[in-house]
């Protein structure tokens, strides 16, 4: 059986740090012991790379004949119904992480192949990022360290920008795994009231347990924040979602912080709204292509007053913490797909039956 995942080179750092385990180095850590199933299932092969762009790149060249094939959001090999048709022997594909937007899940469906992705495995991380982002633009932190770093001192023109979270109105796009534990997190920084927006209403004791009040229209919604930090996953809906018009119902001066997918925000209109003031700052470590462009708008966009960016690289589900879970995680998948049990409900994104 041939396996095929597809993940980031670590380089130095991932011979020097082996819980870098999502990297092509450490492939995460289950090539010994697919190795030694290979005893039982005969022809086991695992191919690992990064090269994953273009017809002849390691990641096409073996999706030709591979059946499971592993991939992260960090540095996704993108599965598009065109590369599934050329699979013919794929039958699962495992998510090292959260978020399976970057497979043609309707192509998956059509072709009975499953999807699956280590549900729960990040989203401490992520809610932690976030939570440091929003503190980040709403302190003004980029700048201040960048002064010092300058070698200046100039403290008012830092704290001309800089402000208390205390009192202000935080709310989240989607008050799943993440965004609950993000507004959890909140709960003793004092804000003026937690809300969020998502197709389901929270029950209330949930609600009452993170102060959460739902708003049922995003303009609404958007209009009352004074941050907003998005947490739902990239689909169909919520592709584009906050764009030229929806930032325009923002709160002039309003901070944006979306670790969920880049594509959920139109890049842009989000660099034109930083660069006019109707945002004050916009953080985040997802983009709508991954590696980002060295020109890509969004890694030097400032606010008018030469800050209000908190843009990193796509990381903050992939701490050393995280990759433990996700790579336990791929490896009980592919435990459960070779001994034929079902898997964890929670885990399964199209399944078997090639339901969604
Ligand atoms: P989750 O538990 O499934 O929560 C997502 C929530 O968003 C659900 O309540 C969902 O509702 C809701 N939702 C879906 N579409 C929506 C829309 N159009 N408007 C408002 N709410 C909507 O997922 P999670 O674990 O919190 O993860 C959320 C996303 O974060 C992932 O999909 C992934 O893209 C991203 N992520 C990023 C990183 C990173 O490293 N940056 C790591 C992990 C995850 P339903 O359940 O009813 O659909």
């Amino acid at each position: 059986m041939k396996v095929l995942a597809i993940l980031y080179n670590g380089f130095n750092a991932a011979v020097k740090e082996p819980r870098l385990l999502g990297t092509v180095e450490n492939k995460l850590g289950i090539d010994k012991w697919l190795a030694s199933r290979g005893h039982e299932f005969i022809g086991t092969f695992c191919a690992v790379s990064s090269d994953k762009e273009g017809p002849n790149s390691d990641f096409e060249k073996h999706l030709v004949d591979a059946e499971v094939v592993i991939t992260t959001p960090f540095h996704p090999g993108y599965l598009t119904r065109e590369l599934m048709e050329k699979a013919k022997n794929l039958k699962i594909c495992i998510t090292a992480g959260v978020g399976s937007d970057h497979i043609d899940l309707n192509a998956a469906v059509d072709h009975k192949i499953q999807v699956l992705e280590v549900t729960g495995s990040n989203v401490v991380s992520v809610a932690e990022h976030v939570v440091m982002n929003i503190l980040t633009l709403v302190r003004n932190f980029v700048p201040a360290h960048e002064m010092i770093e300058r070698g200046d001192w100039q403290v008012s023109d830092i704290a001309r920008n800089a402000f208390d979270l205390e009192g202000k109105v935080v709310g989240t796009i989607g008050a799943g795994r993440i965004g609950y534990r993000v507004l959890q997190r909140l709960v003793p920084f004092d804000c003026k009231e937690h809300l969020y927006y998502d197709y389901a209403k929270l029950p209330v004791e949930r609600e009452q347990a993170i102060k959460a009040r739902r708003v049922e229209d995003i303009e609404e919604f958007v209009s009352q924040c004074d941050v907003v930090t998005v947490n739902a996953p990239l689909h169909e809906g919520t592709r584009g979602l906050i764009n030229e018009k929806l930032l325009s119902k923002f709160k002039p001066g309003a901070w944006l912080v979306n670790t969920a997918r880049g594509a959920i925000c139109d890049t842009d209109a989000v660099a034109a709204a930083l660069t006019s003031g109707q945002l004050r700052g916009y953080a985040g470590d997802v983009w709508n292509v991954q590696p980002a462009p060295k020109d890509h708008p969004w890694r030097t966009m400032k606010n008018p007053l030469g800050g209000g960016n908190g843009m990193t690289p796509h990381y903050s589900g992939t701490t050393l913490d995280a990759q433990a879970r996700y790579a336990a995680g791929t490896k009980s998948i592919l435990e459960n797909y070779f001994e034929g049990r079902e898997q964890e409900p929670a885990n399964v994104i199209v399944g078997h039956d090639g339901q969604r």
